[in-house]
C-alpha cells in the first residue's frame, strides 16, 4: 500500500458535522490534553495497544501511534443502507451527467428527489449510454435504469424524450426531476413536458409541502405554484444525500424501445477558442497567480489543456493578466468544473468566486495554504517545473490517444 497520506473531505465533513450519525466514530483519540488549569493530562488507558497473548503493549517509539493513525484514516466511513423493498412510488430523476459522471447539480437534484421519496418511495435515475459513475449508491440512486444505445450518443433530445415516455408509461412516477441547466437537462425538460403536454415548474429551488417556489422575472422574482409531476430544479435546490446509503438495484424496461428516425443530425461539437468563453461559462479554467513566476509557460500550459485562462487580483494588479479575467469577490464569480489553481494561495475574496466549482485543484508550494485546504487534488511544488511536466503529460496523452486511434 502506498504510504501518501490522503485525505477524505467526506469523513472530514462528518467530523465536524456533530449532527452525523456517524460523528462519533471520526472523533480521533486524544491521549492527552490541556487541562482548565492549563497542565497537559494524560489517559494512560488509551496508550498501547493488546497483544496477541493478551497483554498491553506500549510503544513507546512513537510509531505505533502513527500506524494506527493510518489507519484510521483509511476506514472507509460505511453509511446505513437505505432499502426500498416495494416501493409505493417512484421519484424519477434525469441527471445531467456531464462527462458521464454526476454533477453537484445532479447530486443536489437527487437529494430533492430523496426528500420527495420519504420512506415509501423509491429513487430511480435514468441515464442515458455509457457512465464512468461509481458512487450513485452515496448519491442516493434506489433504482438505476440505463437506457442504453448510440442513438443517446451526443445531442440527441428527440429520441431521449422517446426514452424517457417509455419509462413514464412502465413505471408511472409520481414526480419527474431534471436539472434546469443548460448541460442538457432544462432543455430535455421541457421538450419532454411538451410531448407529455404537462406544464413543467422550471428553476425551481424550493418545495414546501404541495408548493414549489422557483426564480422568475429573469431572476428578479419568485413564483409559488402547486408541485407540478414534472420539476426542472435549480442548482442548490436541496442539500445531496450525505447520511444514507443507497442499493442502486439495477431496472429494466419491460418493452424495448420503439426506434423512430429523429428529425435532428447531431454533427458533433465545435472546437472553440477557449479565451473566447465568458469566464462564468468556462467549464475549465485555468489560473494563474503571484506564484507564477513564468507567464509564457502559463499561456502555453492554458493552450496545451485548452483551459480558459483566470487569474487572482494580484496577478491581475501587477499586469500579467487583464482585469476581465480576475476571479473572485470583486471579480468574476465561476462555476466551471475544473478549476486548476496555480501559485494562488486561497485568499477569502478568491475562494468566494470558486465556491461554486466542482473539482478545484491546487499547484502550490506552501502544503498549509489555504487554496490547498479547499482544493480536491493538490500538487506541492514549484510551478514552472509542474507546469512543464504537464505540458510533456498532456502532449503524451494526446499523442497516445492519436495512435490508438489509427
Ligand atoms: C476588497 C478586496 C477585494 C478583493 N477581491 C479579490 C478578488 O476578487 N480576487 C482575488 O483573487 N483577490 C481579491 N482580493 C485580494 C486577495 O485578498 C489576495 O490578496 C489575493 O487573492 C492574493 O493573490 P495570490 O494568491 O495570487 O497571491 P499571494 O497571496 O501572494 O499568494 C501566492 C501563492 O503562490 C505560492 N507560490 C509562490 N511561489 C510559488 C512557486 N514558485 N510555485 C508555486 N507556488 C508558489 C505561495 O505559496 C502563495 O500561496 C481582494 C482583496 C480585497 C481587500
Amino acid at each position: 500500500m502506498s504510504d501518501i497520506i490522503r485525505r477524505d473531505p467526506r469523513a472530514e465533513w462528518i467530523a465536524r458535522n456533530r449532527l452525523h450519525p456517524l460523528h462519533a466514530a471520526m472523533q480521533p483519540v486524544l491521549h492527552s490534553w490541556m487541562g482548565p488549569n492549563g497542565v497537559i493530562r494524560k489517559n494512560v488507558h488509551g496508550v498501547g495497544f493488546i497483544g496477541p497473548n493478551g497483554i498491553k503493549r506500549i510503544d513507546r517509539s512513537g510509531a505505533q501511534q502513527g500506524g494506527a493513525a493510518k489507519r484510521a484514516a483509511a476506514v472507509e466511513v460505511q453509511l446505513p443502507l437505505h432499502q426500498v423493498a416495494a416501493p409505493a412510488f417512484y421519484i424519477n430523476v434525469v441527471p445531467d451527467m456531464v462527462g458521464g459522471r454526476l454533477s453537484s447539480h445532479d447530486r443536489d437534484l437527487l437529494g430533492l428527489a430523496r426528500q420527495l421519496a420519504g420512506s415509501d418511495g423509491a429513487v430511480l435515475a435514468v441515464v442515458f449510454g455509457e457512465h464512468k459513475e461509481g458512487t450513485f449508491a452515496t448519491a442516493g440512486v434506489d433504482r438505476l435504469l440505463v437506457l442504453e444505445g448510440h442513438e443517446f450518443d451526443g445531442y440527441s433530445p428527440e429520441q431521449r424524450v422517446q426514452g424517457l415516455r417509455a419509462v413514464d408509461n412502465q413505471f408511472n412516477p409520481r414526480h419527474w426531476l431534471l436539472p434546469d441547466s443548460r448541460s442538457g437537462g432544462g432543455e430535455l425538460g421541457r421538450r419532454f413536458a411538451a410531448s407529455l403536454k404537462e406544464r413543467p415548474a422550471t428553476r425551481v429551488w424550493q418545495i414546501k409541502g404541495s408548493e414549489c417556489i422557483g426564480r422568475a422575472g429573469a431572476g428578479q422574482e419568485d413564483l409559488a405554484r402547486p408541485l407540478p409531476r414534472l420539476i426542472l430544479a435549480a442548482a442548490e435546490c436541496a442539500d445531496p444525500v450525505g447520511e444514507t446509503r443507497h442499493e442502486v438495484l439495477p431496472v429494466e424496461l419491460s418493452t424495448p424501445l420503439a426506434r423512430s428516425l429523429p428529425r435532428i443530425e447531431d454533427l458533433g461539437a465545435v472546437a472553440v477558442d477557449p479565451a473566447a468563453i465568458p469566464m462564468a461559462e468556462a467549464e475549465f479554467i485555468f489560473s494563474g497567480g503571484n506564484g507564477v513566476k513564468d507567464w509564457a509557460l502559463f499561456h502555453q500550459t492554458a493552450a496545451a489543456l485548452g483551459a480558459t485562462e483566470g487569474a487572482s487580483r494580484v496577478a491581475v494588479d501587477d499586469g500579467f493578466m487583464a482585469r476581465d479575467r480576475q476571479v473572485g469577490a470583486s471579480g468574476i464569480w465561476v462555476t466551471a468544473r475544473v478549476y486548476v489553481a496555480v501559485g494562488i494561495s486561497g485568499a477569502i475574496q478568491h475562494l468566494q468566486g470558486i465556491g461554486a466549482c466542482d473539482k478545484v485543484v491546487a499547484i502550490n508550494l506552501d502544503p498549509g495554504c489555504d487554496m490547498i485546504k479547499r482544493a480536491d487534488l493538490s500538487v506541492i511544488g514549484e510551478s514552472a517545473a509542474i507546469l512543464q511536466a504537464l505540458i510533456v503529460a498532456v502532449e503524451a496523452y494526446r499523442n497516445g490517444a492519436k495512435r490508438d486511434a489509427a
